[in-house]
């Protein structure tokens, strides 16, 4: 039993991957890598990759893969990630991936499993308009939703496969109450001897 843990969770825009990512990472004591909190954090303080990728995050683009993936591994490095991460929001296409691939096995590691939160487009949509409603974010416009989905469907879903050949995905139910989907996640890891500390 371990409670370090590298881990990716996966799942459309919509599916509560942000507030579960949150609970796993703080049960194994390991930091979450939100790529979209770093570049929203960039933004709000107005850097230079703040202004490059602005209005890439309002029209619910990606923003270009090798600046995505300079910027992960420079956070991986930080000595908080040394023992376990959980990514959130990377990879999110196969360029992605592979980008990750070269950079982990670089220093000897692997991911141990990708969480994959399954929640129906309609459900996810409905959640997102919501959540445009409570909090106001500036992509969380209908076109901009449209089109990250879109962009879930197409580049996104395709690296589940990669990993599942890996044979590391944990396919969860993302509908039911937050308790009930915090426990499908801990019995899903806990199967792979992957125990929480707390
Ligand atoms: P998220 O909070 O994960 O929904 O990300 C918000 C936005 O940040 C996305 O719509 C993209 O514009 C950008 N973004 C986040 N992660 C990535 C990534 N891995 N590759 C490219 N763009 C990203």
């Amino acid at each position: 039993m371990t409670s370090s843990a590298r881990l990716l969770i996966v799942g459309p825009q919509g599916s509560g991957k942000g507030t579960q990512g949150v609970l796993v990472a703080e049960g194994f004591g390991i930091p979450v890598v939100s790529t979209g909190d770093i570049f929203r954090a960039n933004i709000k303080e107005g850097t230079e990759l703040g202004q490059q990728v602005t209005a890439i995050l309002d029209a619910g683009d990606l923003v270009p893969d090798e600046l995505t993936s300079a910027i992960v591994r420079d956070r991986l490095t930080h000595e908080d990630a040394a023992h376990g991460f959980l990514l959130d929001g990377y990879p999110r296409n196969t360029a992605q991936v592979a980008q990750l691939d070269e950079f982990l096995t670089g220093r000897g590691e692997a991911l141990d499993a990708v969480i994959l939160l399954d929640v129906p487009r309609e459900e996810s949509l409905e959640r997102l308009r919501l959540r445009a409603i409570e909090q106001g974010r500036s992509d969380d416009t209908d076109e901009a939703i449209a089109k990250r989905l879109d962009i879930y469907e197409q580049e996104t879903a395709p690296i589940i496969s990669v990993y599942a050949e890996r044979g590391i995905v944990d396919r969860i139910d993302g509908v039911g109450s937050l308790d009930e989907i915090t426990e499908r996640i801990a019995a899903a890891l806990a199967v792979r001897g992957l125990a929480q500390r707390v």
